[in-house]
């Protein structure tokens, strides 16, 4: 089966050999305060660095899933409330759990169609972290660097922390302009899922300290304290960042990465534009996600697509939340190859 879903999403497929070679040697069962995964740890994140282009001083941390940064960001950063911008499943969902840890939380909501247009919010006083997803993943839309750069510029003594759980890795992010990002494996990773990147700027690092919480295993406190030696509070999943580490150092760098999913996606505009069943779900072309594409049909017709498409060996994305059952999304991610895409244009120019 080819997988076009947009997360847990196709693995590269390299996977399975490396497996192969983390049990051969011996890594499945290594104890994570050794040598050996303190050189791996240290490794993995040098790597990261360099393909993704997070800035030096940055520090990167392993953590299980995007949800636990939600709560980590909640708990760790901020001590009188967040504000949370959204627009979709994912960026509500944020600001649902940011509210049970840090009733105070502000929302603001706008449109699918809307460029987001950051002059339009009234920021309280007491707010000291701004909560934004790049990418939403529920109805493929995304934010532009250029939106995250006047952010930095109208609220500079706060934090931005930015949920890029499916761009990261995919999308060329400049990460200089928010002090956290945090994205899960299993989207433009190409990883299986199980893990996540929480990465943040020396002000994340700073207010961490100042705040000096410390009652949660997952305390960003105690991650720094740990990660001084490459290490984590808990243990960690040692094979999928073996995974990373092995993807990474044959992945190209972002900026080629991001060229060729940025061709991809305008190829898939011209063929779902084309099609007579199926319209895009996001008009407007200026917040349309590159990784994540939504379309849109009757009911009916989304029902009897994902059905052929299975029979053709194809898995297509489900809508998600309120697009259930009218949209279906394809996942437009790094290891997804080129003869899987040209099987699913094929099969979509041919459908009915
Ligand atoms: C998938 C996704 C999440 C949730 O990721 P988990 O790893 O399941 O916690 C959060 N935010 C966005 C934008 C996502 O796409």
């Amino acid at each position: 089966m080819i997988s076009f879903y947009p997360g847990p999403s196709k693995v590269y497929p390299q996977i399975p050999q490396y497996v192969l070679e983390a049990q051969q040697q011996g890594l499945l069962s290594i104890n994570h305060r050794s040598e050996e995964f303190v050189a791996m740890s240290a490794r993995t994140i040098q790597l990261l660095k360099q393909r993704l282009n997070i800035p030096e001083s940055y520090q990167v941390f392993f953590v299980s899933s995007a949800t636990e940064c939600w709560e980590i960001i909640s708990q760790s950063l901020v001590q009188h409330a967040s504000f949370h911008v959204y627009n979709g499943a994912f960026g509500e969902k944020w600001y649902d759990y940011a509210r049970k840890l840090q009733p105070a939380a502000h929302g603001f909501s706008f449109g699918q169609e809307e460029k987001l247009n950051p002059n339009l919010w009234q920021v309280p006083a007491e707010v000291e972290l701004l909560a934004l997803t790049h990418n939403e993943t529920s109805n493929g839309t995304a934010v532009d660097m250029e939106i995250l750069k006047s952010i930095r510029q109208l609220h500079p003594q706060r934090l931005i922390a930015v949920d890029a759980t499916s761009s990261m890795a995919g999308a060329h992010l400049d990460l200089s302009l928010a002090d956290v990002w945090f994205a899960s494996v299993q989207k433009c990773f190409g990883l299986p899922a199980g893990m996540a990147l929480l990465i943040c700027s020396p002000a994340a690092i700073r207010q961490a300290n100042t705040l000096g919480e410390n009652r949660h295993y997952n305390s960003l406190t105690s991650m720094i304290h740990h990660m001084q030696s490459w290490q984590t509070t808990h243990t960690p999943n040692v094979l999928n960042i073996y995974l990373l580490m092995r993807t990474l150092e044959n992945r190209e760098g972002i900026e080629q990465t991001a060229q060729t999913i940025q061709e991809r996606y305008t190829r898939w505009m011209q063929d779902l534009q084309a099609l007579p069943y199926a319209s895009l779900l996001i008009k407007n072309a200026a917040v349309r996600s590159q990784t994540v594409i939504a379309v849109e049909a009757l009911p009916e017709v989304i029902l009897q697509l994902k059905e052929s498409a299975r029979k053709a060996g194809i898995i297509l994305g489900n809508g998600y939340g309120i697009w259930k059952t009218t949209t279906f999304r394809i996942a437009n991610f790094p290891a997804i190859e080129t003869y899987e895409i040209e099987k699913l244009r094929t099969f979509l120019q041919e459908f009915r």
